[in-house]
């Protein structure tokens, strides 16, 4: 199967899990996850009309932009260390890894040098494994109260990463968590705070997703081939 029959194939099955549940497929968009796969696998996705694209590592991302067209929209989904915000300052449109107050700063700080404002999410770990990023459901609306007050950052939704099933059912519980906590958030009525998109689900269980509410679905391998070396 090539790039182009996979983008076919998962454009498929999330317009399907949408009507499925009910929902406008339009409201689900696509983030192609394209860490660690050369430039020419995203040229290949983008001639098949794929816009939006994953990034997890920093330089990769930017090493990717400088050679890749302007019309791409670039995510940022990884975790993020406050001393490398600057180099993809201007440069993405979406940030969905917010998870700390310390960070949400230094993106604030980078984004009004350049007298823009940064669309963020915020990360939550709702699984709480030790080895994931994210705050916890409950300091959440704290943080996001913080972020919000932040002058050059806007928040747009929630993000997370459920812990591995092999069944995608057992993730199924994480999301319908973050769907819930986003109606919390929302209730609270922030100003500055939009809670527009749900970030969560990837290739092995973007449909549990789907059905439970995700706006943004970001799948790597299901469309780019298993990766090549060693990252999650
Ligand atoms: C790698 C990655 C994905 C994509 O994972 P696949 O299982 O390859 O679809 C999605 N989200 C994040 C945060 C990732 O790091």
């Amino acid at each position: 199967m090539s790039i182009a029959d996979n983008f076919q194939t998962i454009r498929q099955r999330i317009e399907q899990a949408a009507v499925k549940a009910g929902r406008d497929p339009k409201t689900v968009q696509l983030v192609a996850v394209s860490k660690t796969k050369p430039a020419e696998a995203i040229s290949e996705a983008l001639s098949v009309g794929q816009t939006i694209f994953g990034e997890n590592y920093v330089q990769e991302l930017v090493a990717k932009a400088v050679e890749l067209p302007k019309e791409i929209c670039w995510h940022f989904i990884g975790h993020l260390q406050s001393n490398k915000v600057r180099q993809i300052a201007g440069l993405v449109d979406l940030i969905h890894s917010v998870d700390r107050i310390s960070l949400a700063r230094e993106i604030d700080r980078q984004w009004g040098e350049i007298g823009k404002s940064c669309d963020v999410l915020v990360q939550v770990n709702i699984s709480q494994e030790a080895n994931k990023s994210g705050t916890t459901s409950e300091e959440l609306l704290d943080l996001v109260k913080e972020v919000a007050a932040l002058p050059h950052l806007r928040v747009k939704g929630l993000m997370t990463m459920p812990p591995f099933f092999d069944d995608p059912e057992g993730a199924r519980p994480y999301f319908r968590a973050l769907r819930e906590l986003s109606g919390k958030v929302e209730a609270a009525g922030i100003a500055n705070v939009e809670m527009r998109e749900l970030s969560m689900g990837m290739s092995g269980d973007f449909e549990a997703a789907i059905a439970e509410g995700a706006t943004l679905v970001r799948v790597g391998s299901a469309l780019f081939g298993e990766r090549d070396y060693g990252s999650k």
